[in-house]
């Protein structure tokens, strides 16, 4: 299995500007064959590979512009890889035609896919063309390195992702004769629901400091653009909203562990979630935004494979809050208000979600019943190797010690 340790990297000022001049490199680079690739395909209706655009990158972009050599050679075959890839995601379906990146609004990171190092007696990792960067280790990884990818925050903040693989197998889920399924159904008031009654509250980072962030962004707004005063506003904006997504993973990791992990359920059942639709629903957005369903979805269906257990997803037409999980009677006037409703047949009184998880839960049990001896692992999207899986530390756990597993990174196109 693949897994990836995210460390924080305290560069000095010099290895600071190398890795500025590496991702300006790589942006570059990444306009160049993005141009070059769609101009021949509307002309010529031609698609090039990782291959040709290394080639082009070799022998035109490189003799034309000698400073790239500032970068590794392998680091910029990275960007044509990316790039091949965004172009077949967009071929696929999945995602927008590439863009280019621009220096002040695009992720500003890099990739070296080899001679990397992490030395965790000494707190330090070896990234190739900037040399030995001082690094918090915070755990040991196990395996062997694959790449590093240096990541550098808005708020200036450097992070490293190493991948590593392990060699072993991700376990075969067992479904014993009277499994255990736990129902999960993820709200917009509490994080998450579980059938056995336990509830994950919803941090809401957003909430928490949106007074203070809209504080700022109005004084932002009063500061001559480029000024000592607009650049300091800038920094702490960023600052805060890191620290608003910090909050917001690590409480995610911490639940999704214990649903997963510490649950001791057999399988796990969940809701598909339309998400993207429901992001379209400007008032709710927000707040979806905020409790995180997707980045929750994603946890739980690689924690899963990592500790075994059998992941249940049930169709996103199914009926979960509008079913009585005693009687099964439908409640078709339910609305998104109603957080509490009483089944006419039964006279059950339901909390909402509960409810919702307690179907779930049915369904799942259901589910095994009728896969019996041949239930799969939870298929995984496919992401580039260097993007599997991510052990975070977040800025809100540094000073602690808790382990609260590890996430995967999302797949990346720019
Ligand atoms: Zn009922």
């Amino acid at each position: 299995m693949q897994k990836a340790y995210r460390f924080r990297l305290y560069p000095t000022d010099e290895q600071r500007e190398q890795m500025s001049r590496i991702i300006g490199c790589c942006r570059f680079v990444w306009n160049r064959l993005l141009e070059y690739s769609s101009k021949s395909y509307q002309r010529r209706s031609e698609s090039h590979s990782a291959f040709d655009l290394n080639n082009f990158i070799a022998h035109t972009i490189k003799p034309a512009f000698p400073w790239l050599s500032d970068a590794p050679a392998q680091t910029l075959q990275c960007v044509s890889a990316d790039l091949t890839s965004a172009f077949k995601a967009f071929f696929r379906g999945d995602s927008s035609y590439p863009k280019f990146k621009t220096k002040h609004r695009s992720k500003k990171s890099f990739r070296i896919p080899q001679r990397g190092k992490v030395d965790a007696d000494d707190n330090r990792i070896y990234v190739q063309g900037v040399g030995w960067v001082e690094a918090v280790i915070h755990r040991k990884p196990a395996g062997r390195l694959k790449n590093i990818t240096v990541t550098v925050n808005p708020s200036g903040t450097v992070y490293a992702s190493c991948l590593f693989e392990d060699g072993l197998e991700a376990p075969i889920p067992v479904v014993p004769e009277n499994p255990k399924v736990l129902g999960i159904d993820l709200n917009l008031e509490r994080l998450a629901v579980c059938s056995d009654g336990t509830e994950y509250g919803n941090p809401r980072a957003l909430k928490q400091h949106e007074r203070r962030l809209k504080h700022l962004q109005k004084l932002l707004s009063k500061k001559k653009k480029g000024s000592e005063n607009w650049k300091k506003l800038k920094h702490e904006i960023a600052s805060l909203n890191e620290k608003i997504a910090n909050i917001r993973k690590d409480e995610i990791h911490k639940m999704t562990k214990s649903i997963v992990c510490d649950s001791q359920a057999d399988a796990i059942a969940i809701e598909d979630l339309n998400v993207s639709g429901m992001m379209r629903n400007s008032k709710l957005s927000k707040h979806i935004q905020d409790a995180s369903f997707f980045e929750t979805r994603r946890q739980i269906e690689y924690k899963c494979l990592w500790y075994g257990k059998t992941l249940i997803t049930a169709d996103r037409f199914f009926a979960s809050s509008r079913t009585c999980s005693m009687c099964g009677w439908h409640n078709d006037g339910l609305t998104l208000h109603d957080r509490e409703w009483e089944c006419p047949m039964c006279h059950t009184r339901h909390d909402r979600d509960r409810n919702s998880a307690l179907n779930l839960e049915s369904f799942g049990l259901s589910a095994l019943a009728r896969d019996a001896g041949e239930v799969k692992p939870p298929e995984m999207p496919s992401v580039d190797e260097s993007r599997v899986c991510t052990c975070i530390r977040s800025m809100a756990s540094v000073n602690e010690e808790k382990d609260h597993g590890c996430s995967m990174e999302a797949p990346k196109l720019a």
